[in-house]
């Protein structure tokens, strides 16, 4: 059989590294990106991007932890080579504060970013309106610089990029062998999925260049995370709402909220105000479907509903991802073999 034709469709931090990864496992395969939107136009570029990963109640918390370690260990590597800076990944320290003791002291995380630690009186003393704390160094990823580091890799690989809304997966298989389905938040309307919905979230990205240290209130809700080029204020969890507009009163909230937690913000400058839409459901799509119409079939592999945690998990999602893909061409062999017979 002829070196198998994969479409992935989508061209955010899903579909990009998981084209990537589908070179490396698969490297006979012929690699194509499509997408309706390319960096800097997705979710993804909106993103605060720290490897912070978010729980999805549907999915084993081993495989969760799985998918977080394999994206940090990737990064890190990154993060110590000579790339680093054009791929925009970073260390970076701070802290995890809470109004109240939360009930599970050690998330399940804590082993796998670096040097996890209860915040000692003196770091809590910057907080007073917090009784307790843990201090951490997690990776950082400046989402631009990063998705395009990684088109880059894709293309030098041979992979072909397109600008193309595809309004139904099927479409695809006059063309391709396997497609696979990183469509984010578009996947609701391209495959039907009702149990993904957008949850918005409204950032601020401003130039306070001063602040070094992330700070996170435990519920996650207000957030000031430095990143190379700016610091990135947080944020809102709006579910089911689609408006990419942003809302001034909402500015000013995140604006106030991050300034209680760092006072010095207050002298922040050059405001923008970013939103984007996080891919919603109860556990991440990540498996294989076969389509089929009048007697033909098209295998499909599903990898999207990372919500609010898509950075961090992406390089682990995307390596079972490719193994689906794998398994996919594994077919396509033995059919093609049953054919000969
Ligand atoms: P997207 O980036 O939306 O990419 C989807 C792609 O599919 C796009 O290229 C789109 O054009 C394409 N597409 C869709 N439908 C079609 C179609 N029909 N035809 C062709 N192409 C199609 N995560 C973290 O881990 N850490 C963070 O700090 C963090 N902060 C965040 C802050 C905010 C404000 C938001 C909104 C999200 C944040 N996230 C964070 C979550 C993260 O951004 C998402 O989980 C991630 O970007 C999802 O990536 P994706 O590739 O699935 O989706």
């Amino acid at each position: 059989m002829a070196a198998p034709k994969v479409a992935v469709v989508g061209a955010g931090v899903i579909g990009l590294s998981t084209a990537l990864c589908i070179t490396e496992t698969c490297p006979s395969c012929s690699v194509t990106v499509l997408a309706d939107q390319f960096s800097p136009n997705t979710t993804s570029d909106v993103a605060a991007g720290m490897l912070i990963p978010h729980t999805y109640p549907g999915t084993p918390i081993h495989v969760q932890k799985q998918w977080f370690k394999e994206t940090f260990t990737y990064l890190f590597a990154i993060s110590n080579s000579a790339e680093a800076s054009e791929a925009g990944i970073h260390l970076v320290s701070g802290w995890q504060v809470f109004k109240n003791t939360p009930k599970e002291e050690l998330p399940f995380w804590s082993d796998v970013v670096l040097g996890f630690r209860p915040m000692s009186e003196a770091e809590l003393q910057k907080f007073p309106q917090h009784q307790f704390g843990q201090a951490f160094t997690t990776l950082k990823c400046d989402c631009p610089s990063y998705l395009l580091w990684l088109e880059k890799r894709l293309k030098a690989t041979g992979v072909q990029m397109y600008t193309r809304r595809v309004a139904d997966l099927w479409d695809l298989r006059s063309e391709y062998n396997i497609v696979v389905n990183c469509a984010g938040i578009g996947a609701r309307q391209l495959v039907g999925d009702e149990n993904l919905f957008p949850v918005r979230g409204q950032v601020l990205k401003v130039h306070a260049p001063w602040v070094k240290n992330f700070i996170r209130d435990g519920d996650g809700l207000t957030y000031v995370y430095p990143g190379l080029p700016r610091v990135t204020l947080g944020g809102t969890r709006e579910k089911d709402v689609w408006s990419l507009s942003p809302d001034p009163d909402t500015t000013q909230d995140i604006f106030d909220r991050c300034c209680s937690l760092e006072p010095s913000l207050q002298e922040a400058q050059d405001i923008k105000v970013k939103v984007g839409l996080r891919p919603s459901r109860q556990c991440v799509r990540l498996q294989k479907e076969v389509f089929s119409q009048g007697g033909l079939k098209l295998l499909v592999v599903h990898n999207y509903g990372h919500g609010a945690g898509g950075f961090s998990v992406h390089r682990g999602t995307a390596k079972e991802a490719a193994r689906l893909v794998r398994e996919c061409i594994a077919t396509l062999h033995g059919s093609s073999l049953r054919a000969k017979l």
